[in-house]
Formats: structure tokens, C-alpha cells, sequence
């Protein structure tokens, strides 16, 4: 009983090795000052150029296209703010979706208050938007359209390619928060569309505290950290060499194990689905059925707290999430969960487990057996459980 299972690759995957060497590389030898022109600064600068390209290519994207910043987080800010305030003199209107990440979601309410007008789409119960909805959506002074690549508690992958042609068509910048999506899914900027997209280190084996937005060329888009002239003028501060070089590091193996991963991750998604569908009674399956990240399980058990699946699943060795790793601790069931429809107390018994490179089958094995048996011990002692079949 001493296994140690971690299932939340979705809030944050462990370093590579490899990741790790480099990064350690280029703190204690190659630590110059990427803007400086002696050798210190120019070897730092090669490195940080040649992370550009792998981050780049992971893409489909040119390196010029690529700034660092310090994390998802940062980029989904830069996206927004920064296309808000560069075209406010063109219009006011935004349009979001109800299911993004808070570093969409608190932005966008943050441009409200500034005076930008924000729309915010549904989704139908598997989590999916509708492109038609964009489409009649958009008006004369939408600025800018920014719709999930996939989302981060119920894995679903959204059509952003029919969303992009939309954008296109009509001439509004279209961003996509790609954190979840990216290193993990094929994905090229230009046969989707896509003006703007959100890239995060730590959600791809990278470090964290380190991630990128696209900014297709030609796009505009205002700095919101201002200082030198750092990143083409459009994210001053002196670069985090060593973890760009292992966001790198990280792009580049998820580009060359792609294929690999997913051929690993997608058996072990659909044995854990299965297993818990098939041990486990009244359980729904959260988000798409099949178009879903290859690594994400979310599922709903009627009858138990998901907190307390939690604590019980932590005590046996397996981490997992009760939606996104922001909203848990707080007794708000997910907001995402919400708009996809699910019931209050149906959302509140949400388990979201994604899994990683390292995990195996006995993982999964051993994961079913848990909650199993933990919920089996939860629900003889809950009220709701005993009276609910008459
Ligand atoms: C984790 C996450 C973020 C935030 O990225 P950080 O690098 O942790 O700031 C943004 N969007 C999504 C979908 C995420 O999963």
C-alpha cells in the first residue's frame, strides 16, 4: 500500500530530466545577460534564439512570431489586455466563453470594468461552443474572440479550426488559451487560424514560471510590462534564460514523443474511464466523449463529496483534483461544470484525474481499486446515498 500514484498532470507535470540539465546548464555556466554583447551574453542569447525555434516549431509557427513571458497566466493577460488597449479606438466588444481559465475569465471581467463590453458564450453539456455561436456573436466592434484550445478540468478540445475561419472571415484577432492543448495535441497556428495562442512550461514537462504567446505577425498587440526593450519591444525584463532554454528543451521532446505519448496516454484514459464506468454505480462521465485531451478524466459520482474522495485518494498514494487546482479548497462548485449544466451537487462530487508519461496500467489498476472502495465507504455513510433508491 505504499504506491505513490500522481494523476494531476493538468495543474502540473514533473521536469524532465533533460529539461532539467539544461536548465541547470545555463544558470551556473551559460548565466549570462542575453542583452549583452560579450560572449557571457551572446551565449545566452544563442540558447534563448534556439528555444524560440523549438517552441516555435511545436506550432507551426516562425520564431519571430514567439514571445516568453512568465507563464500562461502572463500570456492570457498579454492577449487580452494587450489587444484591448492596442484597438479600443476600432471597438470595445470582447468574445470569451464561460468555460475558460480564471487568467481568461478575471481578465475579461477586469476589461469590463475598464469599459470593454465582454460576451460570454455557452457550452452545451459536453463542454463544447458552437462556431455559429461566435459567428452571431461578432459585431462591428469585436476587437477580439478568445475561445480555449482544450479545457482544463474536463478535457474537452474545442473546434477551434471552424472557429479561426470565422475569425478570419470576419477580421477579428482570434486568441486561443492553448496551455492544456499544447505538447500534447498536434497543433498548427496557420490551418487553424489561430492570431494569438497561450503557452505554458510546467503544463509540458517544462519548468515553471515560464511560457510564451504567438503573436502572428502583423497582429497588434500592446505591451503590458513595460521597461526595455526586451522581446521585440513587447515584454521587457531581462529574459529567464535558464527556464526559456528548458521551456525549450521540453517543446522540442514533446514535438519528437508526440505520437508516443499519446499512444501511451489514450489506453490508459479509456481503461481508467472504463474501469470506474463499470465498478463504480451512477457515475457520469464529464466533458466530450472522444473530442477530449488524451490524458483527462473527469467524472461525477452521485452521492459523495468530491473533497472527501480527495483526501481519501491522497491517503492512499494517488493525487488527483476535484476540478481545476484554483477552485479546489474552495467549497464553489466549478464554474465550468456549471455551464456545462451538471446540478450543484452532481458537480460537487467531481473527480478530475490526468494522467502523465510515467503513469502505467497497475496505476490505473490501483486507482480503480481506491475509489472504489472509497466510495463504497463514503456512501454507507452518507444520507443522501442510503435513501436514494427509495
Ligand atoms: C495552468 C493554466 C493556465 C495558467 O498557466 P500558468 O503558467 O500556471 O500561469 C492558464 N490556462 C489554462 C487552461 C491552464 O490550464
Amino acid at each position: 500500500m505504499s504506491r505513490k500514484v500522481y494523476l494531476d498532470h493538468a495543474a502540473t507535470t514533473p521536469v524532465r530530466p533533460e529539461v532539467a540539465e539544461a536548465i541547470t546548464r545555463y544558470m551556473v555556466e551559460e548565466f549570462g545577460n542575453a542583452s549583452s554583447i560579450h560572449s557571457f551574453g551572446r551565449a545566452a542569447r544563442k540558447g534563448l534564439e534556439e528555444a524560440r525555434e523549438h517552441v516555435a516549431s511545436l506550432i507551426g509557427a516562425d520564431a519571430r512570431e514567439i514571445i516568453f513571458t512568465s507563464g500562461g497566466t502572463e500570456s492570457d493577460n498579454m492577449a487580452l489586455k494587450g489587444v484591448a488597449e492596442a484597438c479600443r479606438q476600432r471597438g470595445k466588444h470582447i468574445i470569451t466563453s464561460k468555460i475558460e481559465h480564471h487568467a481568461v475569465l478575471h481578465t475579461a471581467e477586469h476589461l469590463e470594468k475598464e469599459g470593454f463590453e465582454v460576451t460570454y458564450l455557452d457550452v452545451d453539456s459536453d463542454g463544447l461552443i458552437d462556431p455559429d455561436d461566435v459567428r452571431r456573436a461578432i459585431r462591428d466592434d469585436t476587437i477580439l474572440v478568445s475561445v480555449m484550445f482544450a479545457n482544463n478540468e474536463v478535457g474537452t478540445i474545442e473546434p477551434i479550426g471552424e472557429i479561426g475561419k470565422i475569425c478570419k472571415e470576419k477580421g477579428v484577432v482570434f486568441h486561443s488559451d492553448g496551455v492544456q492543448a499544447v505538447g500534447s495535441i498536434p497543433i498548427d497556428v496557420n490551418e487553424l487560424g489561430l492570431d494569438l495562442l497561450t503557452i505554458s512550461a510546467h503544463k509540458m514537462y517544462g519548468p515553471k514560471g515560464v511560457g510564451a504567446l504567438y503573436v502572428r505577425k502583423g497582429t497588434k498587440i500592446a505591451p503590458i510590462i513595460h521597461g526595455g526593450a526586451h522581446e521585440r519591444g513587447k515584454r521587457a525584463g531581462t529574459e529567464n534564460v535558464a527556464g526559456i532554454v528548458g521551456f525549450g528543451k521540453a517543446a522540442e521532446l514533446a514535438r519528437i514523443e508526440m505520437d508516443e505519448r499519446q499512444n501511451h496516454l489514450l489506453p490508459l484514459r479509456d481503461r481508467l474511464i472504463r474501469g470506474i464506468l463499470e465498478r463504480i454505480d451512477d457515475v457520469k462521465l464529464n466533458g466530450h466523449p472522444t473530442k477530449r485531451l488524451p490524458n483527462n478524466v473527469n467524472v461525477s459520482i452521485m452521492y459523495v463529496e468530491g473533497e472527501s474522495m480527495l483526501l481519501n485518494l491522497d491517503m492512499m498514494g494517488v493525487a488527483a483534483s476535484s476540478g481545476s487546482a484554483c477552485t479546489s479548497g474552495s467549497l464553489e462548485p466549478s464554474h465550468v461544470l456549471l455551464a456545462m449544466g451538471v446540478p450543484h451537487e452532481v458537480a460537487h462530487g467531481s473527480l478530475r484525474m490526468t494522467l502523465g508519461s510515467a503513469n502505467t496500467e497497475e496505476d490505473v489498476d490501483y486507482v480503480i481499486d481506491c475509489l472504489e472502495e472509497i466510495v463504497k465507504r463514503l456512501r454507507a455513510m452518507s444520507p443522501l446515498a442510503t435513501t436514494r433508491k427509495g
